[in-house]
């Protein structure tokens, strides 16, 4: 009885997503002509295509976070920086990914001993600067001493206000799709968040769970988790566009 009425709201609850998210394309699917068409009278600075750079922290030498099971952080954020891509390029939204690979992004040729996680930080920093007209999504997993800590938790920038509203609108939609329990608050960056401290332009730093939490880990490791996730990251970039004018 109890498998039965949870297969029923499952299916309920993935039929409103699936609804939301047909009719999310198609708005965006108008609101995408509509920008075009509004673009062309815009400067060449605002003029740019609105751009969502999605950040996968960590990379190569560097793992990141270890979760209980062994599994490293760069491989879940790089894969949910993937699916976070699909879902935005396939409702018309352009990305720029900082990495695609499993790599630290430092130049090989410059002297780089002991200077490789600095490097990378100026190298993401460097596309975030240089992309006009974006929002940058850093892509994290947490870990802490005691494994009961659980929960996704949202940085946003304090150099520009929307950064706030769409670290909002995660926060929001993680606990309405995902985590019921989870009353975490938005908090601002302070100088120990190398990018969200000196980017100018709207971002934020998703911590996505902990990997010291023995059940987070493990659903972080599955794929269907991470889609979910990567979903609700879209759904509340998606909202964050239709709300304003992308016209920054
Ligand atoms: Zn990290």
């Amino acid at each position: 009885m109890k498998s039965t009425k949870f297969g029923i709201r499952y299916v309920i609850s993935l039929s409103l997503v699936m609804l939301f998210a047909c009719s999310l394309a198609v708005m965006l699917n108008s609101r995408s002509i509509k920008y075009s068409a509004v673009s062309t009278e815009a400067s060449s600075e605002t003029n740019a295509e609105f751009t969502v750079i999605i950040d996968a922290g960590h990379g190569g030498e560097d793992g990141g976070a270890v979760g209980v099971d062994g599994s490293f952080e760069k491989d879940l954020n790089l894969d949910i920086a993937f699916l976070l891509r699909d879902m935005l390029e396939s409702n018309g939204i352009k990305t720029v990914l900082t990495r695609d690979e499993d790599i630290l992004l430092y130049d090989r040729n410059v002297d780089y001993h002991g200077r490789k996680k600095v490097l990378d930080l100026a190298a993401r920093l460097k596309i975030g600067k240089e992309t006009k007209n974006s929002v940058f999504v850093s892509i994290h997993m947490n870990s802490f001493p005691q494994q009961q800590y659980s929960g996704l938790q949202v940085w946003y920038s304090p150099n520009d206000s929307r950064s706030a509203e769409i670290a909002e609108n995660v926060r929001k939609n993680v606990v309405s799709l995902l985590q019921k329990q989870n009353t975490r608050k938005i908090k601002p960056a302070s100088s120990n968040i190398f990018l969200l401290n000196r980017l100018e332009s709207p971002a934020i730093l998703i911590e996505c769970g902990f990997l010291s939490n023995p059940r987070e880990c493990s659903l972080l490791n599955t794929k269907e988790y991470r889609r979910q996730l990567a979903f609700s990251i879209f759904t509340s970039i998606s909202e964050f566009i239709l709300e304003t004018d992308v016209d920054f």
